[in-house]
């Protein structure tokens, strides 16, 4: 296609456009487009989950886009006990979490992500030597999911956002629930009960 052509055809198009519009070009293309597979394949997954206001309380469930990133991106984000945990599903070795003993009041969120997921109204000391809780600090931010690996069937627990390795759940903790979240201290990271306002998620607006 010759220059001058291309050319011809750009004023018809112009033209075209004035004839339909008037002379008030706000934009060529209609404000909305219809979203094609392709593009909806792009939006980025959205997922439930309760997080923390500026205020510091717990809200939701809230809408929240799922964190993904690429194995490379996910090394240069976190520390490699991190990676070994959160995104190669390993399990750090007990009594050396350095979480374990951790008895100050707060939240402990997801290394990964920053997503609530445990209270320290819920730890107890299960003498296994990893942090041990008995309930999640929101449902919806817990995923879980059957491993069959290392010859036993077990629950795995993921973060509901990043999907990231958290530990697994058994059912012989205490009261109330009878659950015992096993958790790898390097899947977590700890914030004071003065400080919950410091999580606010842009989700919570
Ligand atoms: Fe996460």
């Amino acid at each position: 296609m010759s220059l001058q052509f291309k050319r011809l055809a750009a004023i018809g198009y112009v033209a075209v456009l004035l004839a339909a519009t008037g002379c008030s070009i706000d934009s060529p293309l209609p404000l909305t487009q219809p979203v094609s597979a392709a593009e909806a394949k792009k939006a980025p997954a959205m997922v439930k989950v309760r997080v923390f206001n500026k205020e510091g309380q717990l809200v939701g469930p809230v809408d929240s886009s799922k964190v993904t990133y690429s194995k490379e991106e996910w090394k240069k984000r976190l520390k490699p006990e991190q990676f070994e945990v959160l995104r190669s599903s390993g399990t750090e070795r007990p009594f050396c979490g350095h979480l374990l003993d951790n008895k100050i009041k707060g939240v402990y969120t997801c290394a990964g992500c920053g997503l609530p997921l445990f209270s320290s109204d819920a730890k107890f000391h299960s003498g296994t030597g990893w942090p041990s809780f008995f309930q999640p600090v929101a449902e919806e931010n817990v995923a879980k999911r059957v491993d069959r690996s290392h010859g036993a069937i077990r629950t795995e627990i993921n973060c509901a956002r990043c999907d990231g390795h958290l530990g697994h759940v058994f059912d012989d903790g205490p009261k109330p629930t009878g659950l015992r979240f096993c958790l790898n201290s390097a899947s977590l990271e700890f914030t004071p009960s003065e400080k919950l306002s410091t999580l606010a998620d842009p989700a919570a607006k």
